[in-house]
């Protein structure tokens, strides 16, 4: 079911020297700081305040411009704000207080950042300004939440979000940058969450999101050291991108190959599971693991607080344009090569081939898989995800796979033909 979130800019004053406070609007608050002048560093977080109302303050290296919405279902506070450095405790953010259950922070799409607050009720924004240092007190922005009901939180979200439909910007171009006379296979490694999203959390804090930054950094470099492919990151660094926009990233450069890069967890009630899984897409999940695991990927638009209510509707579309194509099918064979040859570098689960209804891969132009390549909640799984050589061995084996698959078949081996 398609979670209804509705959203609102509400571009907070905070005008300096007669600047336009329409500035923060205008680029989403996502523009990086200007060039000469260092990220803002946000260096405390606080939360004081009672379940009817709750004040949250950000402490910061110098003032900044920041845009606030609201979010329903569940009910989020995202505050865009430019490019910052967040040096706080680990943990921060995990303890409820008032009316904030917990909160987020990282970096997101076109170089911004965010932080988004999940409340226990619905709530309104009742003040939000961002003040200069003064008298010892460091910059900070603060934002007031009382408690309300859904149904003035949803009439205010509703009314909001008609003024900020008409004011969207338009989306950064999705033009491909175009590489004269290089016919090369491209191939889109998509490393899995990133920036706000941590995506699945090791026994030791390791974290899901630079667990696979790191294998598709190192699966890029034997990719590109076949010297037959060309490739491109749906993400370098640690960043959040929404699942739509990794699907057109492929799709708009007119991708050969999308290679999704994860690591689950598991519940501990669901006991212990091991190895690599290759998943690709389809209505129905094959099993319930795989709907579980679904579930979860497909939650990191919620995570990072996206508005949903912009993303067209047309799953179903997509699905029946897939059922027409080949893509399908050549999905499954990529799919059927990787586990092959994964199975002389690393660890397989006992089912290693999967599929559901992954949103990450609903490219109906572009061959598609999703790899989980373990277990973050397994500890012989995460001792492996977190190791140099097994990183580079499971790259290479990857590598091979996407040259099987587009190597036309010889005598048995796998592969597109
Ligand atoms: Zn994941």
């Amino acid at each position: 079911m398609k979670t209804r979130a509705i959203a609102i800019a509400i571009t907070l004053a905070c005008t300096t020297l007669g600047a336009p406070s329409g500035a923060a609007a205008e680029n989403g608050g996502r523009e990086a700081a200007p060039s000469g002048e260092s990220p803002s560093v946000a260096t405390d977080i606080r939360i004081g305040g009672d379940d009817k109302q709750t004040r949250f303050v950000v402490d910061l290296s110098r003032k900044i411009d920041i845009t606030a919405f609201m979010l329903a279902d569940p009910y989020r506070v995202v505050v865009d704000l430019p490019r910052t450095t967040f040096k706080l405790p680990a943990n921060t953010g995990v303890q409820a207080r008032g009316l904030v259950k917990a909160f987020r922070y990282g970096l997101i799409m076109q170089g911004g950042s965010r932080i988004v607050l999940d409340t226990k009720a619905p709530v309104r924004l009742e003040k939000s300004f961002v003040i200069d240092a003064a008298e010892g007190q460091p910059a900070r922005f603060v934002l007031d939440l009382v408690a309300t009901d859904r149904a003035s939180f949803m009439r205010n979200i509703t009314l909001a979000n008609r003024s900020a439909q008409q004011s969207a910007s338009a989306r950064p171009s999705d033009a491909p940058p175009k590489v004269e006379g290089d016919a090369r296979p491209l191939i889109v490694i998509d490393p899995g969450h990133g920036g706000i999203d941590n995506g699945a959390k090791g026994t030791g804090g390791e974290l899901e999101k630079d667990v696979v930054l790191a294998f598709a950094l190192t699966l890029r470099e034997k990719l590109e050291a076949q010297g037959k492919y060309r490739v491109a990151m749906t993400r370098s660094e640690d960043e959040f991108i929404a699942l739509g926009e990794r699907v057109r990233f492929a799709r708009s450069r007119n991708a050969a190959l999308f290679v999704s890069v994860h690591a689950d967890a598991l519940p501990k009630r669901e006991g212990l599971a091991e190895g690599a899984t290759v998943y690709t897409l389809s209505e129905n999940a094959s099993d319930a693991e795989a709907a579980r695991l679904a579930e979860t990927e497909n939650k990191a638009d919620v995570i990072a607080g996206v508005d949903l209510t912009a993303e067209p509707d047309d799953v179903a579309n997509i699905l029946v344009d897939l059922a027409q194509r080949e893509t399908k099918t050549f999905s499954m064979q990529f799919a059927r090569t990787v586990v092959e040859e994964l199975k002389s570098a690393a660890r397989l689960h006992k089912h290693p081939l999967k599929s559901a209804g992954f949103k990450v891969l609903l490219a109906p132009d572009v061959p598609s898989v999703l790899v989980e390549l373990g277990y973050m909640s397994t500890k012989d799984d995460l001792k492996q995800l977190t190791s140099a050589n097994w990183r580079a061995r499971t790259a290479q084996a990857l590598a091979q796979a996407v040259d099987a698959y587009f190597t036309p078949r010889v005598a048995g081996a796998g592969g597109r033909n």
